[in-house]
């Protein structure tokens, strides 16, 4: 087997990456993820210097590794971890929050927690319960407690703008998924960034154009320490199913998921599902009367309703 040597350096490479023909020493694989990511933060207009970064952490490697970029590049960030109170059991939330506050301590940043049990009265698992969805996993209501959460936090705290750490996998999965059903409304709402627009902070994903494999790496390398399970009730999901979809393209196609990534961003450059359509299509926008945040209902939001049912049992 030869040795694979660094691009730049000529020494011995740690990771090769066959869709950008790139392999690298540790030390210009970590920098070059960082130099990567501001070139991101640039080419989508996402944030400046001046401006506060809500960062919201799961304990996990894509999480941790933004925070730990963002704090590199001397952006103004704090954290956001939400207990959501899921597998009591194996301890997944307490885990993963411990991660988070270990991380933000070592750094001297800070970090916002919310508990899901202590702010709504109920865990991610007993909400979804009373849901009338009538899913059997919590995601949906997951999803719904972290988006409604996660915008609240950002704007009462006066950030400017809210990072995820969604990666490649996670947009192109998404993205698959969206086409594969034509969600038109979905595929509008995907981007890199999406501005601030009645009640709804500005959110964006600095990581989105690497690999799952590229940020794991990172976090390994720099030796970040973060929960390496999964959330219990992430096995079996769709999202799962599409990536390994797309992970088995790409092993013959290299490439393959960024260029998918890309020719969307792309095809919408050229005006399909133009992200301006969003506003239109949102200007009918109204206060919830209970929370306060933006809903389309023209009464209670998704979560309020939630969380009536819930407390009426
Ligand atoms: S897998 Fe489902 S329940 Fe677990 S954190 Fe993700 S959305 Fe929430
Ligand atoms: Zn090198
Ligand atoms: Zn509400």
């Amino acid at each position: 087997m030869t040795t694979m040597i660094c691009n730049t350096c000529g020494q011995k490479a740690v990771i090769r990456m066959r869709q950008h023909r790139l392999a690298l020493c540790k030390d210009h694989y970590l920098e070059w993820i960082i130099d990567q990511t501001q070139r991101f933060i640039e080419k989508y207009d996402m944030f400046n210097r001046r401006e506060q970064v809500l960062v919201a952490v799961s304990g996990g490697k894509d999480s941790l590794a933004l925070w730990d970029v963002l704090w590199r590049l001397s952006y103004p960030t704090a954290g956001m971890y939400i207990h959501l109170g899921i597998a009591r059991e194996t301890e997944y939330s307490d885990l993963s929050e411990q991660y988070a506050r270990e991380f933000a301590a070592e750094r001297g940043l800070p970090l916002h927690i919310v508990n899901v049990e202590e702010e709504f009265g109920q865990t991610i698992p007993e909400l979804a319960q009373v849901s009338r969805r009538g899913r059997s996993k919590p995601c949906a209501v997951c999803g719904l407690v972290k988006r409604h959460t996660m915008n609240r936090t950002a704007r009462e705290l006066g950030f400017d703008v809210l990072a995820t750490a969604h990666n490649l996998d996670d947009e192109a999965a998404f993205l698959f998924g969206n086409v594969l059903g034509w969600n038109i409304r979905q595929l509008r709402r995907q981007a890199p960034y999406l501005p601030e627009k009645d009640g709804f902070a500005r959110k964006v994903k600095p990581f989105c154009r690497f690999t799952e494999r590229e940020t794991a790496a990172y976090a390994l390398l720099r030796g970040i320490e973060y929960i390496e399970d999964e959330c219990p009730h992430a096995v079996g999901s769709k999202q799962i199913e599409y990536k390994n979809l797309l992970n088995q393209l790409e092993e013959a196609q290299p490439g393959a998921k960024l260029r998918f990534m890309l020719g969307f961003l792309q095809a919408r450059e050229d005006g399909f599902f133009p992200l301006e359509e969003i506003v239109e299509e949102d200007l009918d926008l109204q206060p919830c009367p209970s929370c306060g945040q933006p809903t389309t209902t023209g009464g209670l939001c998704s979560l309020c309703r939630l969380l009536e049912n819930a407390r009426a049992g």
